[in-house]
């Protein structure tokens, strides 16, 4: 298939905006012979006027040959070896091109292996994400009318999107982060196709899903995501707790807070989680106080907390331990700051714990969520900014030895 190619004149990619070690890897490639693009995210972000995450680049020299190219070159990868060449921090992903799974008509083929620039476009995701950009002549090439996606601001699959969604469920998350970030608008067949294969979901590696997750909680669109995941039924299966919470509570805190969060991000991952688990937490101890008639206290608090986000991940999502126990320590200490009976606290006293600046500010993102918390934050905020600088002031000096009275 021929693909629509668009001239400098005809789009808005500015050339200065191009990565400059993206741009010397595509020039080193095609001066050796090679075919070589900026692919995916990137040239979508470009054509966007959006300052793009990354840059990735597709040709068609092979992973052993890209490696004699670049002396800063490393093969990564078992199944499919691609090269991250790296400029400093900066790493640009190389990958070969590469056949898909399916072939032009959605049929499933045997295997993946190393395949032609179309074929390379043709596995990708959505139309959005198949565009070509070659930076030495400054075209775009499009073989899946991405362009004209983009222009219509139009989320497709490229392909069958039920093949394509059953292949990858991934890619329905994937759908859903791109309509929360683009505010694109879905087409039909490709809404329906995620409204038949959502239960597809559990298939999925837990891992992959957890990542995508991570990343639109760090990113600044977490609450249209959460949204969009519960308005379109993945969620229920996903995180079947989040969604119940969401269905029954009559106030959407949960959305509020999230709402917060997506101003500052990117947080660390262990209050991002916390800040997604505490309205449910609070609305179950709440309950579970009410019920047993006895304030719990502070360990026993802990206890629940960690349980509750057991539930919540334990099924499909898997929470990693280190992010478990962040996040279990963030939630507990919110009712150090506001304890479950009301009572002012007398003599605020901050934790030694290396965790609680991170506690001290889910307890800043409530406060700025609902006005009520403001004084508050402003006790525990002063408690805490006291105790860092009696620490500061006072280097911890060894401990003496203990002297032994002597015996008179
Ligand atoms: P972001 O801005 O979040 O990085 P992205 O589109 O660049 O978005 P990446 O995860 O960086 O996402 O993937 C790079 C490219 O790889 C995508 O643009 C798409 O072409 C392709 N891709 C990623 N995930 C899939 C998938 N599950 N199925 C098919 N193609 C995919
Ligand atoms: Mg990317």
């Amino acid at each position: 298939m021929q693909p629509k190619i668009y001239s400098a004149d005809e789009h808005r990619i500015s050339p200065d905006k191009v990565d400059q070690h993206a741009h010397y890897v595509i020039h080193k490639l095609q001066e050796a012979g090679y075919v070589a693009y900026l692919v995916g995210g990137g040239v979508r972000d470009l054509l966007l006027e959006e300052t793009p995450k990354d840059f990735d680049v597709s040709t068609s020299a092979k992973p052993e040959e890209i490696r004699k190219l670049f002396r800063n070159a490393i093969l990564i990868g078992r199944r499919f070896r691609l090269a991250h060449i790296r400029f400093g921090k900066k790493i640009i992903e190389v990958s070969t091109f590469r056949s898909g799974d399916t072939d032009a008509s959605g049929l499933i083929v045997r295997d993946n292996e190393w395949g032609t620039e179309e074929q390379d476009v043709l596995r990708r995701d959505f139309t959005i994400n198949g565009l070509f950009y070659n930076p030495e002549n400054q075209t775009v090439i499009d073989y899946v009318e991405g362009y004209t996606d983009l222009e219509k601001r139009i989320l497709r699959t490229i392909g069958q999107p039920e093949v394509r969604f059953c292949q990858d469920p991934v890619r329905m998350i994937r759908l859903i982060k791109f309509q929360a970030r683009l505010k694109f608008k879905i087409e039909e067949p490709t809404y329906n196709a995620l409204l038949h294969c959502r239960g597809e979901i559990l298939k999925s590696s837990s891992a992959r899903v957890l990542e995508e997750l991570l990343r639109m909680l760090e990113s600044k669109a977490s609450k249209p995501f959460f949204e969009l995941l519960h308005q379109y039924g993945v969620l229920r299966a996903l995180l079947p707790e989040v969604d119940h919470y969401l269905e029954i509570s009559k106030t959407p805190d949960l959305f509020d807070l999230l709402g917060i969060v997506d101003q500052h991000a990117p947080l660390d991952r262990g209050l991002l989680i916390a800040a997604l688990v505490f309205p449910i937490f609070d609305t179950y101890i709440k309950e579970r106080t009410r019920q047993l008639e006895k304030i719990p206290h502070l360990g026993q608090i802990a206890e629940a907390a960690g349980m509750v986000i057991d539930a919540i991940f334990g099924d499909f999502v898997a929470l990693p331990r280190r992010l478990q126990g962040i996040a279990t320590f963030v939630v507990a200490c919110q009712y150090r700051f506001i304890p479950l009976d009301s009572l002012p606290v007398r003599r605020p006293r901050a934790p030694r714990d290396p965790l609680f600046p991170l506690a001290l500010q889910l307890l800043q993102l409530r406060s700025m969520a609902n006005p009520e918390l403001v004084p508050h934050y402003t006790l525990w905020s002063g408690v805490s900014f006291a105790s860092q600088e009696v620490q500061s002031a006072a280097p911890v000096e060894p401990r003496r030895p203990r002297r032994r009275r002597r015996r008179s």
